[in-house]
C-alpha cells in the first residue's frame, strides 16, 4: 500500500467543478488499488487574490512543496482581467512552475478512435490515429529572459524580450524527453530555428550529445515553421516532440488542436525530483462555468498521469486511461465532444461523466 499526498488547487471558473470529479476518480483509485491518498486543498489564481490579495498565497508554495503531487483545474476570468500582470491570476501559474522547479512540461496530444470525428483534420490525413508527446521546456528562454523597454532618438519607444538557453537548461530537458522517447516509439523530433538563432544553435549542439548516451532512440531536428506545417500536414510521423519554451507553447496548442478537444487533454509539470504539477491543458471557461456542462476528462486524465509519473503507478494510469476510453465507446460525450449525430440521451454533464468513469474503474 502506497502513501500520497496531493496538494489540489481547484482555481476559477469550471476549475473546482472539474476538481471534484478528479477527486472522486483519486478516491477510487485508492480503495480499488489500496492506497492512501492524502488530499488538502489549497488556493491559486483569482480565489487566492480574492482571499489574500496574492495570486499565489506562501501556505500553497508550503502545501505544495510539502506534497508528493500537484492537482490544479484551472485559474483566471474576467473579474480579474485588468488587475496588472503580477497581479493577475496566470501569475499564480508562472510562480508555481517556477518555485517548484518544474521544467519540463509534458502535454499529449491523442486522437481517441471514438472522436476521430472531432478532428479538423481530414480523415485520411488522422485515419491512423495520433499520439504525440510534446515535451516543453517550461522555466527558461524568451518568457523568462531580460526584457525592457528603451527611448529611441526618433523611432519612439523600442521594447525587448531575450531568448536565453544554457547547456545545463537545454541538456536536463533533452534528457527527460530521450527519457520519455525511450518510454514510447523510441522516435524524438527536437524543435529549434537553428537557421537564424544563436540560441538554437546551442540547443541542437546540445541535444546531439545528449543522444550519443540513447543510441536506441531515433533522433532528428525540425525548424519550428516546417514543424508547425508537419503536424497539420502528417501528425502521425510524430512521436516525442522536445522543444524551448516558447516553441513549445504554440506547438502544443496546435497539436491539442488537431485533436479537436481542449477538454480531453491532461498535462504534466516535472522537476528534479517526482513531485510533479498535474493540470488540464485549457482554461477556466467563464462562458460555462458553474452549469455543469465542463468536460472533466482532461483533469481526470491529469490524475491518470500523476499516477504514473509522480508515483510510478502504472495500473492505475491505465485503469483510468481504459475507463475514459469505454465511456466514450460507449458513445457518452459531454457537449463539447458531442458531434450532431450523438443521441440527446448520451450528451451528459461535468457530474455524469465523471460517475460513468469511476463506474467503469471497478
Ligand atoms: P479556455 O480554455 O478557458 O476556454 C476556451 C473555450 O473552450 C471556451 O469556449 C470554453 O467553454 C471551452 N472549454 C475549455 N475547457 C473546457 C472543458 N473542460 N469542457 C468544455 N469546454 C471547455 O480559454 P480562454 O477562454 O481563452 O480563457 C478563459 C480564462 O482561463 C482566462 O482568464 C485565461 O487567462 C484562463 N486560462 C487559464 C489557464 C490555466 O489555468 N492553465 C490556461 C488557459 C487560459
Amino acid at each position: 500500500m502506497g502513501k500520497y499526498k496531493i496538494a489540489v488547487l481547484p482555481g476559477d471558473g469550471i476549475g473546482p467543478e472539474v476538481i471534484e470529479q478528479a477527486v472522486k476518480v483519486i478516491e477510487a483509485v485508492g480503495e480499488i488499488y489500496n492506497h492512501s491518498f492524502e488530499l488538502k486543498e489549497g488556493l491559486l489564481g483569482g480565489c487566492a487574490i480574492d482571499a489574500t490579495g496574492e495570486p499565489f498565497p506562501k501556505e500553497t508554495l508550503e502545501l505544495c512543496k510539502s506534497s508528493d503531487a500537484v492537482l490544479l483545474g484551472a485559474v483566471g476570468g474576467p473579474k480579474w482581467d485588468n488587475l496588472p500582470g503580477d497581479k493577475r491570476p496566470e501569475a499564480g501559474l508562472l510562480g508555481i512552475r517556477g518555485a517548484l522547479g518544474l521544467y519540463a512540461n509534458l502535454r499529449p496530444a491523442v486522437i481517441y478512435q471514438a472522436l476521430k470525428g472531432a478532428s479538423p483534420l481530414r480523415s485520411d490525413i488522422v485515419k491512423d490515429g495520433i499520439d504525440i508527446m510534446v515535451v516543453r521546456e517550461l522555466t527558461g528562454g524568451m518568457y523568462f529572459g531580460e526584457r525592457g523597454r528603451v527611448q529611441t532618438e526618433n523611432m519612439g519607444q523600442a521594447a525587448f524580450d531575450t531568448e536565453k538557453y544554457s547547456e545545463f537548461e537545454v541538456e536536463r530537458i533533452a534528457r527527460l524527453a530521450f527519457e520519455t522517447a525511450m518510454k514510447r516509439n523510441k522516435k524524438l523530433t527536437s524543435v529549434d530555428k537553428a537557421n537564424v538563432l544563436e540560441s538554437s544553435r546551442l540547443w541542437r549542439e546540445v541535444v546531439n550529445r545528449v543522444a550519443s548516451d540513447y543510441p536506441e532512440v531515433e533522433l532528428n531536428h525540425m525548424y519550428v515553421d516546417n514543424a508547425a506545417m508537419q503536424l497539420v500536414r502528417n501528425p502521425a510521423q510524430f512521436d516525442v516532440i522536445v522543444t524551448s519554451n516558447m516553441f513549445g507553447d504554440i506547438l502544443s496548442d496546435e497539436a491539442s488542436m488537431i485533436t479537436g478537444s481542449i477538454g480531453m487533454l491532461p498535462s504534466a509539470s516535472l522537476g528534479e525530483g517526482s513531485l510533479g504539477l498535474y493540470e488540464p491543458i485549457h482554461g477556466s471557461a467563464p462562458d460555462i462555468a458553474g452549469q455543469d456542462k465542463a468536460n472533466p476528462i482532461a483533469t481526470i486524465l491529469s490524475v491518470a498521469m500523476m499516477m504514473k509519473y509522480s508515483f510510478g503507478l502504472e495500473d492505475a494510469f491505465r485503469a483510468i486511461e481504459n475507463a475514459v476510453v469505454n465511456v466514450l465507446g460507449m458513445g457518452y460525450r459531454t457537449a463539447d465532444i458531442a458531434s450532431p449525430d450523438t443521441p440527446r440521451e448520451n450528451i451528459v454533464g461535468t457530474k455524469e461523466m465523471g460517475r460513468l468513469i469511476i463506474s467503469k474503474l471497478k
